[in-house]
């Protein structure tokens, strides 16, 4: 099916623990992508991300690429997926502190044990479907867990290194703040994109501080998600069409 696709929405999944050497998965879709994505979470969409699901772990869609082609696919698939993560970037930058590597190397352990316990339940459960039931609970709390670990371990980072922090809510700030600006002129979602990757290309390319690199990491990364979302409501049909389909 795959290759009949001509133009597409490439989008990343970034496990939440990694998979063995896996760490992400990079697909693209020609459907919308919220329904791509429900096909993911009832392991139906991949062969790597029904295994990920069945190991007890979830993943964070972090990234999305509007128009991807035969080409531009190539060109990602060539590529580690940690390369284009924003998440993984951020956290490469938080391990350099220790106090962020050891909070999340304890995070991924309890990960790990509590998943081999839920396993040894399951296995021991009176019947396929009580076991599967308590399976299930143990594990969305496991991620919950997980989850509640890394957002305190990067606000332990964020306390720590307050300018960085700063720069980044800036960025952030000043992406929304120009899309919102242009998209309320009525300027089509095409042509925001194509202003703010050039802002984007141009803030990475000048960043010399970590302060000025967390600046245009985050309006990159905010832009980015800003436009895709802007392109999906201009995509969208009308209600009437939605209630027929
Ligand atoms: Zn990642």
């Amino acid at each position: 099916m795959t290759w009949h696709i001509h133009h597409g929405t490439g989008y990343l999944l970034c496990f939440d623990v990694p998979f063995g050497h896996a760490k992400h998965y990079l697909g693209i879709t020609i459907r919308p992508l919220p329904q791509r994505l429900r096909e993911h979470e009832h392991g139906k969409g991949a062969k790597l991300t029904n295994f990920v699901r069945k190991a007890g772990i979830s993943w964070t869609l972090t990234r999305t690429w509007e128009d991807c082609d035969r080409n531009k696919e190539r060109q990602l698939k060539n590529n580690p997926g940690t390369r284009y993560c924003p998440r993984c970037k951020k956290e490469r930058t938080m391990s350099e502190d220790p106090r962020y590597r050891d909070l999340m190397s304890q995070a991924r352990a309890n990960f790990t044990k509590s998943i081999a316990i839920a396993n040894a339940k399951r296995e021991n459960a009176a019947s396929k479907s009580a076991g599967t039931r308590q399976w299930n609970q143990a594990v969305q709390a496991t991620q919950q867990e997980l989850r509640a670990a890394r957002q305190q371990a990067a606000q332990a980072w964020a306390d720590t290194h307050p300018a960085q922090t700063r720069a980044r809510t800036l960025g952030r700030q000043t992406a929304g703040q120009q899309i919102t600006t242009q998209a309320d002129a009525g300027m089509p979602a095409d042509r925001i994109g194509q202003v703010q990757q050039g802002i984007s290309t141009h803030l990475l390319n000048e960043a010399r501080t970590p302060e000025g690199w967390a600046f245009a990491s985050e309006y990159d990364w905010t832009a980015e998600t800003l436009v895709h979302e802007l392109r999906e409501m201009e995509r969208q049909p009308g209600p009437e069409l939605e209630a027929a389909g």
